[in-house]
């Protein structure tokens, strides 16, 4: 039953000739699939129209091969063989009585045009300015004809989003893409009709806006996507200027940090101050993101009129189901985003996104998984999970909701492994969501048991006599310096004091002084560790072989606010380095280029370069299985971090894998 206080969010809306059935809108996200892999994306967006949300838009979707952002998968509207492709995806969203919205994308000086080889378009030709890309690409610059040009394939493309389906048509005015080019006076030089004043500036996206409307009719709702920045007046004039021109705002802010920032940095409804300024210079609806996973949240922001919508991607893609969810009354079903970008960071990379909350994202139509929907087993078998870290606890609650006789036995008082450890450090509180979700679901279940302090070996596992066992016993960082880099450890010498990561994540006291961190991990752990120290009242000197901390960050939108953090604490960043010996006092590090050494202070010093399987009781179980010794389980199998180490995303994956493949 749904609770009343959330009824504001049931409520239909008019976005020009159509309606939503509700408020929740699951916002254009790129999602590593576009053109590329178009049924693999029809199946995603289905099961987000499934799950209940109103509007299912597109990633961005280029309007013509000047807009090319390769090797990237966008959607686009080329031609009829896309019409085709992207009515797979309009079908399947309809099919749940959703709306469907394309988000037409012009690109700009940040695109390269890797794969169509066109010259990009930019108001100044420039070298490709998309971030530490480096491209040797320059763009041409746009002229009248090119402006002309652009009003036709918008629309042109407009059509082709119809035919194929669409309900809502963007114009896409943020971003850094050529429309906020054209909207910003230091990127826009030009002496035309289109550039100076504010009001030639905004006059592309007005036409465009004009041109998609005569474009779609009263086929489809006309959106604008269009940032608002409360430090400047300006974004709230240009949209002043348009204020009541478009069906629908998409309004978003112009710090990509802040909209799709980590949770390290950035909370819940982070916009809501400047999307309300913008809701209250229109009279049309508003929708805007704010990574809101609390109906009170969205409740609040729509009664008190911030905006009209709920907009979500990420909260969309760790649970497909939360607006079913609210509308059941199932609150604590929600699997609510944990704000660690690993979705992004996969679309980043050119592969189609993942979740470490829902391990079924983008496994919809590759291996037909479903978020909410399971397969119960037929048979009366018991199963013993060994280990309660995300892999554990995942594989826990999905054999339970099977109907298989669970039991989960870990040793120490605390479920959630290395997530429990991790939360407990600065920022990422939010990730014990992923140990609680799972904890609250194996609560539900009567045949799910779990066991703490229960350090288990081969004999304890065969006196249970269970028909399958997974080992999920994760893994520990190692102190060696082996990893990446190096293929042989470091030297070590007399009265070196090394520290490992596993120590700092215990909670163990810290020991004072200056310490080096040798982080060949390249993602958050070693700024985590590193600020964790300074918190700590530790000096500390992060050494990496990257040419920047916590480079993967790159990938998950962390890199510069993370830097930075790191530069605002003090750490010092030595980078282009490796890690050789430690000896007392000091660490010698080496010219990743040169081999030149230089020998540097340090206390302490803790090598982050990789983790070591505990998989010694596994491979004990193997050899009993082999042997077939009494009470041997039919299957064995490890998962996790133990099988091989990852980021927590994997390892939930691994457990939700085995639980659903079992039999
Ligand atoms: P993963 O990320 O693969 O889930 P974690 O390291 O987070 O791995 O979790 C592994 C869990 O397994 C830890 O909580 C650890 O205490 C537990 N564990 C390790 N060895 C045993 C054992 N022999 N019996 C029970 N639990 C164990
Ligand atoms: Fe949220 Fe992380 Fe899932 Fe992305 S990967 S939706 S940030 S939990």
């Amino acid at each position: 039953m749904r609770d009343p206080r959330y009824d504001v969010l049931f409520e239909p809306i008019q976005l020009g000739p159509v309606t939503a059935k509700n408020r929740f809108y699951q916002v254009p996200h790129c999602s590593g699939m576009g053109w590329l892999r178009p049924k693999m994306l029809a199946a995603m967006r289905g099961t987000k129209a499934e799950g209940g949300w109103g509007v299912v838009c597109t990633e961005y979707c280029s309007i013509h091969p000047n807009s090319d952002d390769g090797a990237y998968p966008y959607a686009r509207l080329w031609d009829d063989d896309d019409i085709r492709d992207n009515a797979l995806m309009t079908d399947a969203v309809h099919e749940h009585g959703a709306l469907a919205g394309a988000e037409l994308w012009i690109g700009g000086n940040s695109v390269a045009n890797l794969s169509t080889r066109l010259p990009p378009m930019g108001l100044t030709s420039l070298p490709n300015t998309a971030d530490d890309n480096y491209h040797p690409v320059q763009s041409r610059r746009v002229d009248k004809k090119d402006i002309r040009n652009i009003l036709t394939w918008q629309a042109d493309a407009a059509k082709r989003a119809v035919q194929a389906g669409f309900d809502i048509v963007y114009v896409y005015a943020t971003h850094g893409y050529l429309l906020a080019e054209f909207l910003n006076p230091i990127t826009n030089q030009r002496t035309d009709e289109y550039g100076g004043s504010l009001e030639n500036r905004v006059r592309i996206v007005r036409e465009l806006l004009d041109v998609t409307r005569d474009a779609v009719g009263d086929k489809a709702a006309l959106a604008c996507r269009f940032s608002v920045d409360l430090a400047s007046n300006e974004g709230y004039d240009a949209f002043g200027l348009l204020a009541d021109i478009p069906d629908l705002w998409d309004v978003t802010v112009p710090d990509y940090g802040i909209e799709m920032g980590a949770s390290r940095f950035v909370k819940e409804a982070e916009l809501q101050d400047s999307v309300a300024k913008a809701k209250s210079l229109t009279t049309k609806p508003v929708v805007a993101v704010g990574r809101f996973t609390s109906p009170d949240t969205m409740a609040r922001v729509v009664r008190d009129g911030t905006q009209d919508m709920i907009g979500a991607a990420r909260p969309s893609i760790a649970d497909p189901f939360l607006p079913k969810k609210i509308e059941e009354g199932r609150i604590e079903d929600i699997r609510e985003c944990i704000g660690c970008n690993v979705c992004y960071a996969h679309d980043t990379l050119g592969v189609p996104i993942r979740c470490t909350q829902n391990p079924t994202m983008g496994e919809e139509h590759r291996k037909g998984w479903h978020p909410e929907a399971l397969s119960r087993t037929t048979k009366s078998e018991k199963v013993l999970i060994v280990g309660a870290g995300p892999a554990g606890l995942e594989a826990a609650q999905i054999l339970g909701k099977r109907g298989y006789e669970v039991m989960l036995a870990e040793a120490t008082r605390d479920l959630g492994g290395r997530v429990t450890r991790e939360s407990r450090l600065p920022g990422l509180s939010e990730w014990a969501r992923v140990r609680d979700w799972r904890i609250g679901q194996i609560e539900k279940l009567t045949n799910v048991e779990v066991f703490r302090e229960s350090r288990l070996g081969v004999d304890d596992i065969l006196a249970v006599g269970a028909d399958h066992v997974f080992v999920a016993t994760g893994a520990d960082w190692t102190v060696d310096g082996l990893g990446r880099r190096r293929d042989t450890a470091i030297g070590v010498g007399n009265g070196a004091k090394i520290l490992s990561a596993d120590h700092i994540l215990a909670g163990d006291e810290t020991p004072s002084g200056h310490v080096v961190l040798f982080d060949d991990d390249h993602y958050y752990m070693g700024s985590v560790l590193a600020l964790a120290l300074r918190s700590r009242g530790n000096t500390v000197t992060l050494v990496t072989p990257a040419g920047r901390a916590g480079a993967w960050g790159k990938y998950s939108n962390e890199e510069y606010t993370v830097t930075r953090k790191l530069i605002e604490s003090d750490v010092r960043i030595v980078t282009n380095r490796s890690l050789e010996r430690v000896d007392a006092g000091s660490a010698t590090i080496s010219c990743i280029f040169t081999g030149r050494e230089t020998t540097i202070e340090a206390d302490w010093v803790l090598p982050l370069t990789r983790r070591e399987p505990d998989d010694t009781l596994f491979h004990s179980l193997r050899k009993v299985c082999d042997d077939g010794r009494d009470g041997a389980p039919k299957s064995l199998k490890r998962i996790g971090d133990c099988e091989a180490p990852g980021m927590i995303a994997s390892a939930v994956y691994s457990g939700y894998k085995a639980a659903v493949e079992l039999d």
